[in-house]
């Protein structure tokens, strides 16, 4: 910076081109938008700290050989969504891309036109199925399909190599509509390969204290795809699994082998900071912890504490000449990460007249707001009790600036 503010003549504004390259780094923040799965801020929150050490990641224990990076972390998936095995790749799209290579390169993969998705950031399934060198079988129309175009297209084509289904995660198609079920599609005589997308591992949601959300009604789940007869299910890491970013792909154990020696598999692979904290959020779900994964713990959150914080805050701010520094008042949080487009969820916040929100991404730990009809709005929901005195300390030092 140093150099930089010499060359162009600017000694004076070395700070401030400090100050900026800062600003432009990856720090943690706090996510008070109500957005759960927040794309531009990482999706599902992240609890894990790793210590500098190394790792068993391609050393067995047992045997003092070299073992598999994705053994222990795959088998620990697969008892989470009953599947015969798993391995994990970068993300999502990493998982269709290479499912899509190692059993479908040069041989047609049929998709429902009603399934032809994009999910925001360029990932569209005609673009995916080109790159994985796959051949697209269109079947049916935007708004219907029926078993039988999907029988068609076996049929017709000379070399099918199997049928993907894909989650409509961030639309949907109301009125004259039909899709076919995994159950029905398992009746045709190649592989059905299943993009859930969310990540919902099981539909009874074992982990949580209550019965399973209604929210998640029409929500495909992991475990139930697999039962009804996906051959593969593929899910991201980072949206309703609650972990960090990657994808997984789940089912048969001689089609995850397929896609584990693909050549692509080594470019998808997780280092070992993914694969430890993939671990950790499977193991809390088998052992029924939804509390320690902080995405079910914000979502489980009533909204009678989420109130009382919020009077706690702005109690504690007080008032300045112009009346109370901040309200607590009634919000909607939503899930985000392309998921779920319909869903809300009841919840509280604070509210401050104006748009202040530049004013509180500047601060330390940057806080992450949003405005509504002209008023700055904090979302509890997705902000965790501990960091309810940052929210506190931010718009009290706003004040004294604006005094
Ligand atoms: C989100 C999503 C993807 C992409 O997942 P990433 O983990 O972001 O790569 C692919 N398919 C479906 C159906 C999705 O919902």
């Amino acid at each position: 910076m140093a150099r930089r503010a010499i060359s162009e003549n600017r000694v004076d504004d070395v700070d401030a081109l400090v100050r900026e390259r800062k600003r432009e780094m990856l720090v943690p923040v706090v996510n008070a938008t109500g957005v759960l799965l927040h794309t531009n801020l990482g999706r599902a929150p992240l609890g894990i700290e790793v210590e500098p050490s190394y790792s068993n990641l391609e050393l067995s224990l047992a045997t003092g050989r070299r073992g598999s990076r994705q053994r222990a972390v795959g088998d620990t998936l697969a008892s989470a969504c009953g599947a015969e095995a798993a391995m994990v790749v970068n993300n999502c799209a990493g998982a269709v891309l290479l499912t899509l290579a190692a059993l479908g390169a040069g041989r047609g993969v049929a998709v429902s036109r009603g399934e032809m998705v994009e999910i925001g950031g360029g990932f569209r399934i005609p673009d995916v199925m080109r790159q994985s060198g796959a051949r697209l079988v269109e079947v049916g129309t935007t708004n219907r399909s029926r078993f039988s175009d999907y029988a068609q297209a076996l049929d017709d084509d000379e070399d099918l190599a199997m049928v993907l289904k894909v989650h409509r995660s961030n639309y949907q198609i109301i009125g004259f509509t039909e899709e076919v079920s995994v159950a029905a599609l398992r009746q045709l005589d190649v592989p059905v390969v299943a993009d859930i997308g969310s990540g919902l591992l099981d539909a009874a949601c074992p982990w949580l204290a209550g019965p399973p959300p209604k929210w998640l009604a029409d929500e495909p789940a992991a475990r139930q795809t697999l039962r009804a007869g996906a051959d593969l299910v593929l899910f991201s890491g980072d949206k309703l699994f609650g972990g960090p970013q990657a994808g997984i792909i789940a089912g048969r154990r001689d089609l995850v082998e397929r896609c584990g020696k693909h050549p692509l598999a080594r470019a998808l692979r997780p280092g070992d900071l993914v694969l430890q904290a993939v671990q950790a959020t499977a193991l809390a779900y088998l052992d029924r912890r939804g509390d320690d994964i902080p995405f079910w713990r914000m979502v489980a959150a009533d909204v009678a504490g989420l109130e009382a914080r919020a009077k706690v805050i702005c109690d504690e701010l007080g008032s300045s000449d112009g009346g109370p520094i901040a309200r607590p008042t009634e919000t909607e949080a939503v899930p985000g990460g392309g998921t779920l487009p319909t869903v809300t969820f009841p919840s509280f916040g604070l509210e401050v007249s104006g748009d202040v929100t530049e004013q509180l991404r500047a601060g330390q730990p940057p806080i992450v707001a949003r405005v509504d009809q002209g008023a700055t709005i904090m979302d509890l929901r997705t902000v965790a009790p501990a960091e309810d005195r940052l929210l506190g300390a931010a718009l009290r030092s706003l004040n004294e600036v604006a005094g």
